[in-house]
């Protein structure tokens, strides 16, 4: 199908259905926010080469965190996120954010594991650590913050996910339309976000759509073709994921 949803989160009652986008060939990279949910992500990983869990500790949860714990954690996934910070969705302060977010940066960077970034509000202070610490790959997910901090982005080598509001986000076109074309990934944050994004509920069963309506604006908005789009943003997925222990290379 040659679809990647590039950052997902899945709930308990999804998960058979999650096996099923995979089985029918959509790529899902998903998320644990919490090492508590990383073993529930983990084994449902295993039904599915096309299912690759992601773990780290969410800045809107960042009140549980706990080095010792993460460091176990972290050590046994395979990319670290999401991580990050937020000034906009969330009332955990600030420095506790800060404190779970640059321990799990470090943590990237020593373990060489790239890394998906939630950068909400805080895009120049996501910013100014990742130039200090910069992990093996980084994806920025669903960017949607002032288009002046994206060169910066961009020359640290990071991928960026359009979300599903591209249609009708200036923002989101923006990095569209400035993140170079190899650097592009489609992502839908899940079905709750779908539905925040687009108005109205969604199941798993439409992300397939969901990613392909994605892909076509993002074709349009570049003057490109939905195929030459898919492609390119397929095999974006494919060199992001290329290296990365475990993960089979492009099929
Ligand atoms: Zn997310």
């Amino acid at each position: 199908m040659r679809l990647v949803d590039a950052h997902t989160h899945i709930s308990l009652a999804q998960q058979e259905q999650a096996t099923e986008l995979a089985q029918r060939g959509v790529w899902q990279l998903v998320t644990a926010t919490h090492p508590e949910e990383c073993a529930r992500v983990f084994d449902l990983a295993k039904t599915s080469q096309r299912i690759i869990p992601t773990c780290g500790l969410h800045p809107w949860r960042a009140a549980d965190f706990n080095p010792r714990v993460l460091e176990d954690c972290l050590q046994k996934v395979p990319i670290v996120g999401e991580i990050g910070l937020d000034t906009v969705w969330t009332d955990v302060p600030l420095d506790v954010q800060l404190k779970a977010f640059l321990c799990q940066l470090q943590l990237a960077v020593t373990l060489g594991k790239p890394v998906v970034l939630h950068t909400k509000g805080a895009e120049a202070e996501v910013l100014h650590w990742l130039s200090r610490y910069l992990p093996p790959k980084v994806v920025v997910h669903w960017y949607s913050g002032e288009a002046k901090y994206l060169p910066s982005y961009i020359e640290l080598g990071c991928y960026f996910t359009l979300g599903p509001d591209v249609h009708t986000n200036q923002t989101v076109q923006a990095v569209c339309r400035q993140v170079p074309l190899d650097r592009l990934l489609t992502e839908t944050d899940g079905t709750e976000a779908v539905a925040w994004a687009l108005g109205e509920p969604y199941t798993l069963a439409v992300v397939p759509q969901v990613l392909l309506n994605t892909l076509a604006t993002a074709a349009r908005l570049r003057g490109g073709t939905l195929a030459e789009m898919q492609a390119a943003v397929y095999a974006n997925s494919f060199a992001f994921l290329s290296d990365i222990k475990g993960t089979p290379v492009c099929n």
